[in-house]
């Protein structure tokens, strides 16, 4: 059964991670959803906080698995990042993500030791108390700390993954300062999604498997939120979350016949 809040959508946000694939795989009926989208003529973008790559990377990645997904059609954390420090009067970054992650950055001058602003990412196993403490001193100096997201965990074929949040608040608890967020949930980041599908938020529903990021933050933004029961997600702990989604779908590939 699809939810009523998808049929009446005239334009669409998916998320990627655990809706069109999880590590390195597809997910089942992904190929044929994104298929289905790029001949419905229903305008679309998918929406990432996937932060391990750059912009351009991702892309290969996604054709790599099989996944039609540009570049071009993506709006990550990084590119509201981007559009955050333009804002700005030329700051001076310090680029904590990971290596490949820096080119969406490179207009920027960077700096490790007088940095404006640190922005954070994913960056793996690379995590250690030296660059937390770098972070920490550039901090209190002054420099102001942009998460490009603060996920408390996602999905690897693995299980669950510890993400970047739990970094993210350290940072904030020792220095008492807030960060602010790039990607999604943020207001910020939805509007810079909603202003490239150029489409007002009521017409528009997002899809993902994150309740926080991606359903919550929809609603918030004035979307429909729908959550995909694939990837991160699990029942015992969407029940203890304060959360309503508009519907819910079982895999992406239920979008598929829907659309043709
Ligand atoms: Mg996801």
């Amino acid at each position: 059964m699809l939810p009523n809040s998808l049929k009446s959508a005239q334009g669409l946000l998916l998320d990627l991670n655990g809706v069109f694939y999880v590590g390195n795989r597809p997910l089942p009926g992904a190929q044929a959803a994104i298929a289905a989208l790029q001949n419905s003529g229903l305008p679309y973008r998918y929406v990432t906080n996937n932060t391990t790559q750059s912009t351009a990377s991702m892309g290969q990645s996604l054709q790599a698995m099989g996944l039609a997904i540009a570049p071009t059609e993506i709006v990550t954390a990084a590119t509201a990042a981007v559009m955050y420090l333009k804002q700005m009067d030329k700051p001076k970054i310090y680029p904590l993500v990971a290596e490949d992650a820096k080119q969406d950055f490179a207009e920027f001058t960077w700096s490790d030791t007088d940095a404006d602003v640190i922005v954070v990412g994913d960056i793996g196993n690379d995590w250690n108390y030296r660059l937390m403490n770098r972070a920490f001193r550039l901090m209190m100096k002054g420099a102001q700390l942009i998460a490009l997201h603060r996920g408390k965990y996602w999905q690897w074929e693995a299980g669950l993954q510890l993400d970047i949040g739990a970094f993210v608040a350290g940072l904030e608890y020792a220095t008492d300062q807030t960060a602010i967020v790039a990607g999604k949930p943020s207001p910020f980041f939805y509007q810079i999604a909603l202003e490239q599908l150029g489409m007002s938020a009521e017409d528009v529903v997002m899809i993902g498997d994150d309740l926080e990021a991606d359903v919550k933050g929809a609603q918030d933004a004035g979307m429909k939120g729908i959550v995909l029961t694939t990837g991160k997600y699990r029942s015992h702990l969407a029940a203890k979350m304060n959360v309503t989604p508009d519907g819910e779908l079982a895999a992406i590939g239920a979008i598929s016949d829907w659309l043709t």
